[in-house]
């Protein structure tokens, strides 16, 4: 699950990281509240207005409707409420998002925290993810930090630096330090950010994420260290341990029909092909997908029924698969091991006849318990539903009601 920046800043506070203080809103009017609420007194007269949106390049992307940037430094409250009012409602348009862009619905502010002292401030890179080969956590980190960061990784990758995690013994304090020194830091700034390496690891580890992305991680003018960016994505499989977590889920940002699969029980993950799948087990939709595609077809989606493939089952699945305009054509395979192939064939015919008329040709293939009998009820059923029994011969049906 992936989280907007206000949210991911939250749990690293939680956690004991050093974050910009912040405030989100949904209205240019609230945000002056909030710009004059967070006002220090040391603090600068600069503020910054930020779209929260789940996706990265803000600061580089444009509204559509206005044309202001995502991510706008403010001099003076004034300025504020006409910035907040250019960003909030419009359509951001990021590296990270399609053509469209998405749309902003709450912004944060925030007083800037670059130049409180004397020194120059610098931005750094630092992620913390799981490297799935090695089995092991690691840090990422970079004193390119700032808005640059893939150019970086792909021109000079050997600025960005790991640091693996052995898990029985976790972050070691010499790690944390070493990060540090290799950022370049000394004195109060080499405490502060082995402080902070520290507390991120901790917290990464606490909220089950899957993915950290702190970019930039802050050196004020005034040596402290600070998270002004966040991503965070939380590991889905752990959300059922952090209830106040799972409640973060913002579905606005989702895909609406994968939302609404999900609802039914249904895993639906929308490609751009032209056949539809449904099937029940994530191997055999894998499977399923690569002999479409070696046919020549193009899978339109990703769908598992998963175990129960009964009438309504299969009515909710054929009606998200046919939301899709690109779908021409169906394939339905299914292995029956505890779910019977007759029940499934049952309920396909039965969800059909529901729903009148499908638009598109259907091929539907059942091995396993009761296929013959699953078999023989698609075959009389009188309805534009074709059967196969070998996996290629539907994949080659498919092919053929394409043509
Ligand atoms: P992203 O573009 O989506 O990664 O959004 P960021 O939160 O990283 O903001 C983009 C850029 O704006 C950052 O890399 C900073 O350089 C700059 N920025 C963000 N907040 C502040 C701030 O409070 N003060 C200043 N001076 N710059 C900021
Ligand atoms: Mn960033």
């Amino acid at each position: 699950m992936n989280l907007h920046e206000y949210q991911g800043k939250s749990i690293l506070k939680s956690f004991g990281v050093a974050i910009q203080e912040g405030k989100v809103v949904d209205s240019p009017s609230q945000a002056v509240a909030a710009a004059k609420e967070l006002t220090t007194e040391t603090g600068t007269e600069w503020y910054v207005v930020k779209a929260q949106i789940h996706a990265g390049g803000r600061g580089k992307g444009t509204v559509t409707e206005t044309g202001s940037h995502g991510v706008v430094l403010a001099k003076g409250i004034d300025k504020v409420e006409e910035i907040a009012a250019g960003i909030l409602g419009g359509h951001l348009v990021t590296a990270q998002t399609k053509a469209d862009g998405k749309k902003v619905n709450k912004v944060l502010i925030a007083q800037d925290v670059y130049y409180p002292g004397e020194s120059e401030p610098s931005e750094f890179y630092m992620s913390v993810l799981m490297n799935r080969e090695r089995g092991r956590n690691i840090i990422m980190y970079s004193t390119e930090g700032g808005m640059d960061i893939e150019k970086v990784a792909e021109e000079t990758p050997h600025l960005i630096f790991k640091e693996e995690i052995d898990p029985r013994v976790g972050l070691q304090g010499f790690q944390a330090r070493k990060i540090a020194f290799n950022l370049g830091l000394s004195g109060k700034a080499l405490k502060e950010m082995t402080k902070f390496v520290a507390a991120l690891y901790k917290a990464y580890e606490g909220c089950d994420a899957s993915l950290f992305e702190i970019n930039p991680v802050l050196k004020t003018s005034d040596d402290r260290i600070i998270a002004v960016d966040s991503k965070v994505t939380l590991d889905d499989n752990s959300l059922f341990r952090h209830p106040d977590y799972a409640e973060m889920r913002d579905k606005t940002e989702e895909d609406p029909t994968e939302v609404e699969a999900g609802e039914h029980g249904l895993n639906y993950v929308a490609l751009d092909g032209n056949v539809g799948c449904m099937v029940n087990g994530a191997g055999l939709a894998m499977a399923t997908m690569d002999i479409i595609k070696l046919s020549g077809g193009n899978p339109a989606n990703f769908l598992d029924v998963g175990g129960t493939a009964d009438a309504e089952r299969v009515e909710k699945a054929f009606k998200i698969i046919l939301k899709d305009p690109g779908v021409k054509a169906i394939l339905i395979n299914i292995f029956g091991g505890i779910v019977r192939c007759d029940r499934v064939a049952q309920g396909v015919v039965d969800a059909y006849k529901n729903m009148g008329e499908i638009p598109v040709p259907i091929i539907v293939r059942l091995q396993g318990t009761n296929a013959v009998e699953a078999k023989k009820l698609i075959d009389e059923s009188g309805l534009n539903v074709h059967s196969a029994v070998l996996l290629q011969e539907a994949a080659d049906k498919v092919k053929e009601v394409l043509a």
